[in-house]
């Protein structure tokens, strides 16, 4: 059995002209999964015949809520995703509410194997990467919360590099028309700079947006706060970001976490510009640390408007992430899986 939820609809016309069946099925298919909130396939207006072959090849089940905690602007959900190789595994799913509509902040792994220093959601050891359906089963859990969904990130627990094909398949049911009908600019992909991943990613015809996790500009300082960058280092990683920009006609957003005293100096800001500016399509989101306790501290707020003003003295485009979410730990780098922290939080 097959989770209806991971099909893409090009799988699904596939899967209807084997059968002999019109493969313009798999749009009304997707209409009614994605558009018209489907609950048993007996709703569709397809013949017995076809509804019963699509009752034995899949599943149509979103995974149960295990904890729900929020604000007026942020929401979480832990859910819980059943036959895990140890049991039952658990994700976080995050809704921001923002002015022009609310986004949603998807995780693509059950843990991460990337160990990034900063980062709450690394500390947790990868178990497995999660199926396109099981992100996109994310969203629409938010969505039957009442959610009006203007944009996704792919921000959460995980790296999708590291779950490439499932992640591209997902955003191909998000983009879609007739799926979630999210623009792909609206559709942001962020990885902490695999190169091939973004090669490839820079290789798909219609890819969504990227974002890179960077951090730091120069290459010790990235290594120490993200392993991959001994892979990976941060000049090969601008090069790539660099040229999907050029091919795609987009820009890359740069996230770049402040660290009191790590990686928040002017001279820090202004090797930033020195390694970006060669490119406007860059920009940077400075993003003020949570304070999880991974023992960085947030920088100050002073610290945090120097470093601004020497990226836009650059002539670097440059934003602030207002901050979503601190309170309920849904913040970057501060999401956990950790069940039962969840249920002393609750
Ligand atoms: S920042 Fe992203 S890539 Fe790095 S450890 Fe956290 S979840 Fe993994």
């Amino acid at each position: 059995m097959t989770d209806i939820y991971s099909m893409t609809r090009s799988g699904l016309e596939k899967w209807f002209s084997e059968r002999g069946d019109n493969p313009a099925k798999a749009a009304i298919l997707f209409q009614w999964l994605y558009q018209r909130d489907l609950r048993s396939f007996d709703e569709l207006p397809f013949s017995d015949r076809v509804k019963s072959a699509m009752t034995d090849s899949f599943t149509m089940e979103l995974p149960e809520t295990a904890a729900r905690v929020g604000d007026e602007v942020t929401e979480k959900l832990l859910l819980r995703l059943p036959g895990g190789e140890s049991g039952d595994d658990h994700v976080e799913t995050v809704l921001m509410r923002q002015k022009y509509g609310d986004s949603v902040c998807i995780s693509t792994q059950v843990g991460c194997a990337m160990g990034c220093a900063f980062c709450q959601s690394g500390r947790l050891k990868k178990r497995r990467s999660l199926t396109a359906g099981e992100m996109t089963a994310q969203v629409l859990k938010m969505r039957r919360l009442g959610a009006e969904i203007h944009s996704i990130t792919v921000m959460g627990i995980g790296e999708p590099f590291d779950n490439f094909s499932a992640v591209r398949d997902f955003c191909e049911i998000a983009s879609d028309y007739n799926g979630l009908a999210l623009g792909e600019k609206h559709i942001t992909v962020s990885t902490c700079g695999i190169v091939p991943g973004i090669m490839a990613w820079s290789a798909l015809p219609h890819p969504c947006s990227l974002a890179v996790s960077l951090h730091a500009a120069d290459n010790d300082l990235r290594s120490m706060l993200m392993p991959i960058n001994r892979r990976y280092p941060v000049g090969n990683v601008i090069a790539a970001a660099a040229e999907f920009a050029e091919l795609h006609n987009r820009r890359v957003t740069l996230e770049y976490v402040m660290l009191s005293g790590v990686n928040d100096s002017p001279e820090q800001a202004q090797q930033l510009a020195n390694l970006i500016g060669f490119s406007k399509r860059f920009y940077v989101n400075i993003i003020p640390c949570n304070g999880n306790d991974s023992g960085f501290i947030p920088s100050t707020r002073d610290r945090i408007m120097a470093f601004y003003d020497v990226l836009k003295k650059n002539g670097i485009s440059v934003t602030m992430r207002r901050e979503f979410g601190g309170g309920i730990s849904a913040a970057c780098g501060q999401l956990s899986s950790d069940f039962s922290d969840q249920k002393s939080r609750l």
